[in-house]
């Protein structure tokens, strides 16, 4: 038997950037500012130009990403915020921690992004905002979703925490609304060595109040003018994204021509509930995930897992069916049917930027042989 290959290598990555890594955490350790330090603002930045937002606001994980937007826009009790059925948990559970009461709607099948055309009939005057999720590293159709947003005076909370880079059109994911927050969780496309994230807008207003809410609700030091986190993103942290934004672009380069790659591999399969991740026209993924939907998912599973390639679900329960959600909070706004077959089929295959053709080989042949 093969040895299993990794499902994420963030080994290969280490090496390949271990002098600049390194050195830059030497330079943390050297000037001793833990919190607050140079390299914060120099990755805001960064990350601010990169992802042509006029602002970015590093934070402590891609949870605060969304919950200090929700809690800048005064979105609380008594209001709703419509998004996806299918997403991490993270994106419903940051709604109910504002207060609000998440609202949940059906996805697409071929993209698995919440289905747009169902937003609509979600609205109640009770509704504030849309939390769209970019699942996998591909953004939703984000024209007519503002469009919808526009026209009923809601707010657009993007959920990048998985597409850090992806673009719909010419916006970068994060910056194709009024706010959003990605994740640098060390899996995701754009990670750190734990937890992390950033939040982008172009509106001056809410920037201030987000800064103050990362800040304890502090307009100046001691003073606390409004209900605050602590959400601030260590320095050492920010070191090693400034060193990993070095090289992201090729990145995402790399996941493209793997998707490519196994997309061909795969095109020719015929089975029931068999499909293949689809990127839509004008669109960018940076393929957080490549995920294929497959009819006998738990055999399929194990034949994978014989073969030394191991897989993972994202995610096998949608959020309004996750028990203490299923209790306490939250309601679908209509069947969730797409969304639950989403569930019961999805598997992600293994898929990053370093992994050598020898590897995808291995996973090609693993795949069709299990489908065979
Ligand atoms: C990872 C993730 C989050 C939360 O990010 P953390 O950095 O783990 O807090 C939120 N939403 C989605 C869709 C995610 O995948």
């Amino acid at each position: 038997m093969q040895p299993t290959i990794p499902f994420v290598d963030l080994k290969t990555q280490y090496k390949a950037l271990k002098s600049d890594i390194d050195a830059r955490i030497q330079k943390v350790l050297d000037h001793g500012a833990y919190i607050n330090g140079p390299e914060v603002a120099e990755l805001e930045q960064k990350l601010a130009a990169h992802t042509g937002s006029k602002h970015a606001l590093a934070c402590a994980s891609g949870t605060d990403a969304l919950l200090i937007p929700l809690m800048a826009l005064g979105i609380g009790p008594g209001d709703e915020v419509i998004t996806t059925a299918f997403s991490f948990i993270a994106t419903a559970e940051t709604i109910v921690l504002s207060g609000a009461k998440p609202v949940y709607v059906d996805i697409e099948k071929d993209t698995f992004n919440l289905d747009v055309s169902k937003i609509e009939a979600a609205i109640t005057p009770r509704t504030k905002a849309i939390m769209p999720v970019s699942l996998y590293g591909q953004m939703p159709d984000m024209d007519a979703l503002n469009a919808i947003a526009k026209k009923h005076n809601l707010a657009v909370i993007e959920d990048a925490a998985q597409s850090y880079g992806a673009r719909y059109k010419d916006r970068k994911s994060g910056h194709a609304s009024l706010v959003g927050g990605t994740s640098f969780f060390p899996a995701k496309p754009l990670g750190c060595y734990g937890d992390g994230g950033a939040i982008f807008t172009d509106d001056e207003k809410l920037l201030k109040v987000m800064k103050e809410i990362r800040e304890h609700g502090s307009e100046s030091r001691y003073h606390h003018t409004r209900l605050g986190i602590n959400g601030r993103l260590d320095t050492i942290q920010c070191a090693i994204l400034l060193s990993k934004l070095g090289r992201y672009d090729w990145e995402v380069e790399q996941r493209n021509r793997i998707a490519e790659r196994y997309n061909k591999a795969f095109a020719a399969v015929n089975k029931p509930d068999f499909q293949i991740p689809v990127v839509k026209e004008n669109r960018l993924s940076v393929w957080a995930q490549y995920t294929l939907a497959v009819g006998d998912r738990a055999g399929f599973q194990k034949k994978l897992t014989e073969a030394g390639v191991p897989t993972s679900i994202h995610y096998p329960r949608i959020m309004p069916d996750q028990p203490w959600y299923k209790e306490h909070a939250g309601t679908c706004a209509g069947p969730v049917t797409t969304a639950r077959w989403a569930a019961d089929h999805v598997i992600s295959l293994p898929m990053y930027p370093d992994m050598d053709n020898g590897t995808q080989d291995r996973v090609i042949d693993a795949v069709l042989k299990a489908l065979a």
